[in-house]
Formats: structure tokens, sequence, C-alpha cells
């Protein structure tokens, strides 16, 4: 008896060592015993033994024992008449991936059938019976397999399938019986003899198929259990629930139960909430106890007998949401069972999207037509409508707005350019056609917190017409598009359901608090260009912003034209009265980002554009912009003249082109009047008794000449330029404003700033990495092109992950060069990293080893990047 092992509520073997030899199930079994919950009795018979059951003799004698055990715990005995005691033999490997039948209701005999009746009532008990027989002959198919007697084994197959024809049926008593009594000669002669007998005949028989089984590593545990069944009496019932709502992470139990199951056919069963109290009660202690045990949410399987609770089984689940864990794990952290430490490393970052953004409700897509495919650009799912141009997405958005009717759009289109951003502020979401995690479509999805499905198989034919994968779709049709982080996106046609996000809701807020105690000097940032976003970061935990990119501010329509004036302008002249238009604005944005900041710093990049990018890319456009002109008072030009004006401005190689610092040394006025306009947004809120804390950022640097030039300005051949450290004290005399601290910087964006460095230091006071233009300009790979040509080059192996993502090495490399020459100048020199990489967790990593002070990414990865940084820290 030394391989058998008693257990139930609180008796189990204290030496955890031999539960080894229990099985999965065996262990489960204990480690239930062990919480003083109301389980049900058993024993085991360990693996060490399970295979030579077979040479037992005195086996009765042992099963006697330990059955007794059991009986005096359910009060009823194995083999009576009256009241008869049933039990089931679980099969427990060790491995999860082998598994058998458990086998019910042994204990049925002809003595014990009618007692049984009297509880169950006869249809069910009869079925139960054949229930009974079913599992026997399961074992003997499989030994017959096993020892390749083929004939045989397929007889019993087909026994098995004719019996279990009969039991789906919805019969009676009479039919299931006369099943019973055919089936008596297949079965050994004393199978319904007696109650022992039985048990007896069906160990050995499982013992025999578990030592021939090569499957089987010998690891393969027993577990006799008693049955017991909702439907013995009045006071009984069984279900299932779980732990807590497996969505929300509502501390509520969730699941089901059914009284007077007298038949095998399922229904769908009541609330749980619905059960009698006390009952109720009793399992929601049971949930506290599981789920502070397994630090998590758990389903667990009950049966009531006569008024009694017994539990079946336990067991994780495969899908619950991310909102569950955090809210389940905040809960267990409030009550301190577990660490914070235990806390924050239960999720991988990037887990975080799922209660950042809308989630689909898997439950509503099942009858749906899918389309797979594509990039995720910005992961989340959306619906909407599709429209295949900015300009039709805007007129449907204005016009369902008016109209009081459904505004949700989706633009779909070959690529997206900046006057696109219109269309994606509005839109829930961009489908494009080329494109990849770094493509406009992406960066700006991102930067709204819209959902972005690129690279995807896409063709258009006419302007109102798209092939989807092979679906022909109209503009106007409505889809659900769903971008996991994980995963491949998918396209549903139609709607879906969705679960919205709600930080304060969802348990995200009071997460990253906890989070932020262990982030403390490595810092993460936002990029934002938006009052919103900037709020939105601040709640999210960011400590300041590390990229405002400006030229973002001029994409609203309202704007566009105006700065598109700006660039068609001749000279200074008319290029400082357009500007005069543009610094009204910029400075209400500034004023805006300071306050919603509260005094934290505000990277502000000067700007930086490709000047094409802005230019009118249609006809529409042209039209739009020439009515423009016309009310504008400034300068009138033909259609003919903004089109020589555009030709003249466009460029081979317009990435490498007339952008960044390099506009400033042409036009000086344009950083001139940035500058005006940020420090009077400044001096003003200083005035009202704010903090303000600017950075002023000054954009492809390729060497320390630019920075000189653009910060202290220069002389030469009677030309003067106008440096800003000078436009900032002239904004400040005019105003008669004292002083604010403020610090002038630079991106690190070419391989040849980052070599230089260390000259570069003495005039930049911080650096920023921008690691989209370093990784472009490293590797020489196009940003907005590269996605055509990578699947070839990740099918052969000749690039490992997406530079534009994850940092490739020679990327880092210049970054530790530039912060290694940049710090020997400058000793506290700020460092930070502002590209999409700074999200990140792997590059997150890096940047805190080499030595850099914070990444700056967008604001719905914030809450992302602080975990990285907390898992660093711990
Ligand atoms: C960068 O190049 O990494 C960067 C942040 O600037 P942008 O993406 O605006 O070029
Ligand atoms: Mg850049």
């Amino acid at each position: 008896t030394k391989n058998m092992h008693f257990f139930s509520r609180n008796k189990y073997v204290k030496n955890r060592e031999t539960w080894e030899t229990f099985g999965l199930r065996g262990k489960q079994a204990m480690e239930f015993a062990a919480l003083d919950l109301p389980i049900l009795p058993g024993f085991i018979i360990d693996a060490s033994v399970t295979a030579h059951l077979d040479h037992q003799d005195d086996m009765k004698r042992y099963l006697k024992n330990y059955i007794g055990k059991c009986e005096s715990d359910t009060g009823k005995r194995f083999g009576d008449k009256e009241n008869p005691l049933l039990v089931k033999v679980v099969i427990s490997p060790n491995l999860a991936i082998v598994s058998y039948p458990t086998l019910h209701n042994f204990g049925l005999t002809d003595d014990t059938i009618p007692g049984f009746n009297q509880f169950v009532g006869e249809d069910f008990g009869y079925h139960e019976v054949l229930f009974l027989i079913k599992g026997y002959l399961q074992v003997e198919e499989k030994i017959a397999q096993l020892e390749e007697r083929q004939k045989d084994a397929e007889k019993i197959t087909s026994l098995i399938e004719n019996l279990q024809k009969g039991m789906e049926k919805n019969d009676k008593a009479e039919k299931f019986k006369s099943l019973m009594e055919e089936y008596r000669r297949y079965l050994p002669e004393d199978f319904f003899s007696d109650a022992y007998t039985q048990l007896e005949i069906v160990l050995k028989s499982i013992s025999k198929m578990l030592a021939i089984d090569e499957l089987d590593d010998e690891d393969a545990a027993l577990i006799v259990q008693p049955m017991v069944y909702g439907n013995y009496g009045k006071n009984s019932a069984s279900g299932e629930f779980f732990t807590r709502n497996i969505v929300t992470g509502d501390k509520k139990l969730e699941g089901w139960f059914e009284q007077n199951r007298f038949n095998s056919i399922e229904s769908e069963g009541k609330e749980i909430a619905k059960i009698e109290k006390p009952i109720f009660a009793e399992l929601e202690k049971v949930a506290g106890i599981v789920e502070d045990h397994f630090k998590e949410i758990r389903s667990i399987r009950f049966t009531v007998e006569n008024g009694k609770v017994w539990l079946i089984d336990q067991r994780p689940l495969m899908s619950k949401s991310v909102q569950a864990d955090v809210k389940t794990l905040l809960d267990l952290y409030a009550r301190k069972i577990i660490s914070r430490e235990e806390l924050i490393t239960a999720f991988k970052p990037d887990q975080l999207n799922e209660i950042l953004h809308p989630v689909i409700d898997v439950k509503s897509t099942k009858s749906m037509e899918r389309i797979d495919g594509g990039i995720a650009g910005a992961p989340g799912a959306a619906i909407g409508r599709i429209y295949f141009s900015t300009e039709t997405l805007l007129d449907a958005y204005k016009s369902a707005q008016q109209k009081g009717e459904d505004t949700r759009l989706i633009l779909c289109m070959p690529a997206t350019f900046a006057e696109d951003v219109k269309a994606i502020e509005v839109s829930t979401g961009v489908l494009s056609a080329e494109g990849g995690y770094s493509a406009h479509a992406s960066v700006v999805a991102r930067q709204y917190g819209k959902v972005s499905l690129v690279n995807f198989d896409l063709k258009f034919r006419g302007k109102k017409k798209a092939q989807i994968g092979k679906v022909d779709l109209n503009e106007g049709d409505l889809v659900t598009l769903n971008v996991p982080h994980y995963g491949e996106p998918t396209i549903f046609l139609g709607e879906a359901q969705l679960i919205e996000p709600d930080p304060k809701q969802s348990g995200l807020l009071d997460f990253i608090d906890v989070v932020k105690k262990d982030v403390a000097a490595f810092h993460v940032r936002v990029n934002a260009d938006k009052p919103r976003d900037a709020e939105l970061a601040r709640t999210f935990g960011a400590e300041g912003i590390g990229l405002c990119r400006t030229e973002h501010m001029f994409f609203q329509e309202e704007r566009i034209n105006v700065f598109r004036e700006m660039i068609m302008s001749d000279n200074r002249e008319e290029r400082l009265k357009v500007l005069k238009k543009l610094k009204k604005m910029q400075q209400s944005d500034f004023y805006q980002i300071f306050k919603a900041m509260e005094g934290k710093e505000v990277t502000i990049r000067l700007l930086d554009a490709p000047l094409h990018e802005f230019l009118p890319h249609n006809d529409e456009q042209m039209k739009a912009f020439l009515d423009y002109l016309k009310t504008s008072g400034g300068k009138s030009m033909s259609q003919r003249e903004v089109r020589e004006r555009c030709d003249a401005l466009a460029e081979f190689n317009p990435m490498l082109g007339h952008r960044g610092c390099r506009i400033a040394v042409s036009y000086p006025e344009i950083y001139e009047m940035q500058m005006e306009a940020i420090f009077e947004a400044a001096y003003k809120l200083i005035s009202e008794g704010k903090k303000v804390a600017p950075e002023i950022m000054i954009p492809l640097i390729m060497n320390h000449n630019e920075l000189k030039l653009i910060i202290y300005g220069k002389k030469i051949e009677g030309n003067t330029y106008r440096g800003l450290a000078q436009v900032e004290e002239q904004v400040r005399e005019r105003l008669g404003a004292k002083p604010v601290d403020y610090k002038f910087g630079t991106m690190i964006e070419l391989p040849v700033a980052a070599l230089g460095a260390g000259e570069i230091a003495r005039y930049a006071q911080f650096f920023s990495f921008g690691t989209n233009d370093l990784t472009q300009t490293t590797i020489g790979l196009s940003r907005d092109d590269y996605t055509s040509f990578m699947p070839d080059y990740t099918l052969f192996d000749i690039l490992s992950g997406n530079p534009f993502q994850i940092l490739d090495e020679h990327v880092k490399e210049l970054i530790s060069i530039a912060v290694r020459r940049g710090t020997l100048t400058r000793p506290g020199l700020t460092k930070g990293l502002c590209g999409e990489h700074g999200a990140v967790p792997s590059n997150i990593a890096f940047c805190m080893d080499a030595g850099l002070d914070y990444v700056s990414c967008s604001v719905y990865s914030v809450p992302i990047a602080l975990l990285a940084v907390a898992q660093q820290n711990i």
C-alpha cells in the first residue's frame, strides 16, 4: 500500500517530492486537497506500479481499504444495494500531451443498478450503465490496437460506434436496458456481478494498456474517485464557473449550473448567481482561495449532491483578457498576496496594447467572412466604411455627421501622405497596400491612436472599387480590421462587436501607478504635437515631450494651404508675410502644449519636412489651394505658376534633399518665426505663474557648423544670419520678461552626426537619436519603400528582423559612439531616443545600457515603454 495514496479535504501526502509519481491530474488533486477545499476524496495508485497491476493477487483487499476511506467521506457504500457509491478512474499521465478517456460509473452491477435508479431515475441510470460499458470497451480497443490485433480492434470500434449511437438517442430506459443486455456477451462474464470485481477487471485492463503503450513513459498514475451527481435528488446541481469575469476582470463569479439533468443532452443551464445563496457563498469562498493560490483566474467545476458542494476540478484558462489579468493581479497585489515584482513581471509590455485599444469580441466574428494578411502598422481593432481617398472620406464624414449617421470610416489607399492626415484623424483606421511599420500611414496612425494595417493585398479598380485579397469591395462597404500585436492581421467583412478601452475602468492607470515606482532615473517621454495627446500622455505617466514634430501642426485642413503659400513664396518679404499668419497658429499650439505638460520638458523640433510633401498632389488639392490664394490677401498665382513652382521644388531624393535644418540655412525666417512663437507662448505662461521647460531641437544636423550657425548666427560679407539665441533675447526684451531656462539640442539621425558627436556637443545641450532616419541612412534602406523587397530578404535570412522596429546592431554602435563622444565633450549632455524604436522593450533595454536618459514614443505606447523600463530596473 505504499503505492496507494489517499486524499481528501485537508488530507494529502505531505512530502511533495512523492507527487512527481502522481501525474498531472494527481498533483492537481493533491494541491486541491492541501488548499482545504471541499474536494472529492479519492486515492492515487502511483506511476511506479500502474503498469504491473495485472500480477497483483490481493488487489481487492487494498481496494477495500481505500474505497472504505472514500465511503466515510461521502456517506455511501461501494456495492450497496440501496444507495451505492460509484467511482471513476482517471488516468493521470505526467505529460500534458498524452490524453486518455476518463472512465466512469464503476460499481453499477446487477445488484446496485436499481438502487442507483431510485435517485436519478431509470432513463439516466441505464444511460450511465452504457457509459460505463463504453469506457471499458475503449480500453480494450486501445489494447487490441497496441497489440496490432487488427480484426479485434475493428470489431470493438464498431461496437463502440453502435453503442454511442444508441446513447445519443434521447431514448427511454427500456432501449438503454436492452442495449446493456445485448452487450453483456462482449464483457467479461462477471462484469456486472460484483462492484469490486468490476473495478478490479477495469484497473487490470487499464494497467495492461499502459504497460504496452509506448506513449506512456511509465509516468501515468491512476486516480480512483467517487462519482457525484448533480441530479441526485432534490438539493443537487452541477456546473462550472470562472473565478471572475474573464473579459472585464470584475470580481464576480461567471458561469452556469443546472439541476435535474436526466439525460446526456447538454442544456444551457442557469446563471451561477441564481444558485441557492449558501451554495453561492461557498463557491465564492472557493473562488477566492483558488485565485489566491494560483494567482490567476481559474475555471472550476463543481457538483452539489444533496446540498453538499464537491469540487470536481479546476483548470487554467486559455483565453482571458489582459484587462481581466491586470485587475486580478492588482487585487492580489493590494492584498499583499503577490509582490510588486510579481505584478510588474507578469505581463509582456506589448500585451498592454490590448487594453489601450478596442478589441474584437471574437464570439461575434464566428460567422463572418475573413481575409488574412498584411503587416501591423498600429495594432488594434477598427470598424468602418472604407473610402479610397481623403476627399471622399472627408465628404462621407461630413455628410454622416450632418445626418447623424455612423461616422466610423476607414481610409483605404495605396499609400498615405501629409494631406491624408486629416482623413486619418477622423477615421477609425487606415488600410494601405504599401508600407511597413515606419511608413507614413503607420507613424501617423500610432500617433493618433488609430489602427493601421499596411502592405495588404489591395488592387484599386477605378475610383470606387477595390479588390481586397480575393474579395471585391465598393467604396462605402463596412469592414472590421483586426490587427493584433502578435499573429496575422485580419479583415472581416461586416461589423464585429468591439470592446472599448477605458484606462480607469480597465485598471491601466492603477497599474501604471505601481509600475512607476520602479521607474526612476530613466524616463519615458511622449512624441506629441497636440495638446490632447500631451494631456493623455501625462495621465499615462509620460515625463515630458521628447519630440514635438512641428510640421505635423500644419497638417490640418485650414493650415496646409497657408503653409503651401509659404513654400511658394518667391522671396523673403513674401515669405515673412505668410509666416506671420503661421506664427499665430504655432503660438497658440505651443501655449496649450506647454500648459498641458505642467513644467515638464517639451522638446520642440523645428520644422523638418521635405517640402514636396506639402505640395498639392492632385487636382482637388490644386483647386483648394488656388481658391485659398484668391482670398488670402497674399500674392496671386495662376495654376501654371503653381505647377512651375512645384516642379522647381521637386527633388529626386527628397529624404536626402532640402529638408531639416537645411531649410533653415536657406530660409532662416522660418525657424525665427517658430522661435518667436515658442517664446511668446512660454513667456505668456510664465507671466501667468506657470512653469515651462522648452528644449529647442534642430533636426537632420550633419555637422557642428550647421548648429553653430543656426543657434549663434554669423556675419559674412555683408550677409547677416540671425541666430536663434538672439531671437529669444529679442522676444524676451520686447516682452520685458525674466529669462527662462531653456536648452538647444539636436537630433542625431545621420551617421555623420553620430561620428561627429564630439564636435556637435559643443553646441548641443541634448541629443535625441532619430532612429527612423538614422536607420534609413545607416543601412541605406528607404523607410518608406523597403517593404516591397523585404520579404525576399527575410526569406533568405539576409536581415533577421525589421530594422525599423528592432534597432540594427550597427545603428546601436553609432548611438554608443555618439553617446561616448558627446559626453566626453559635455558631461551633462542629455540623451534620448525618439524614433519609432522607442516603445520596443529590447530597444529600451539597449538605451538604458547605452547611458541614454529617456526614450520618447507615441502616446499609446507610453504605458508599454514604462513597463519595459520597470522590468529592466527590477
Ligand atoms: C527620426 O528620424 O527617427 C525621427 C524621430 O524623426 P522623423 O520620424 O520625424 O523623421
Ligand atoms: Mg527624422
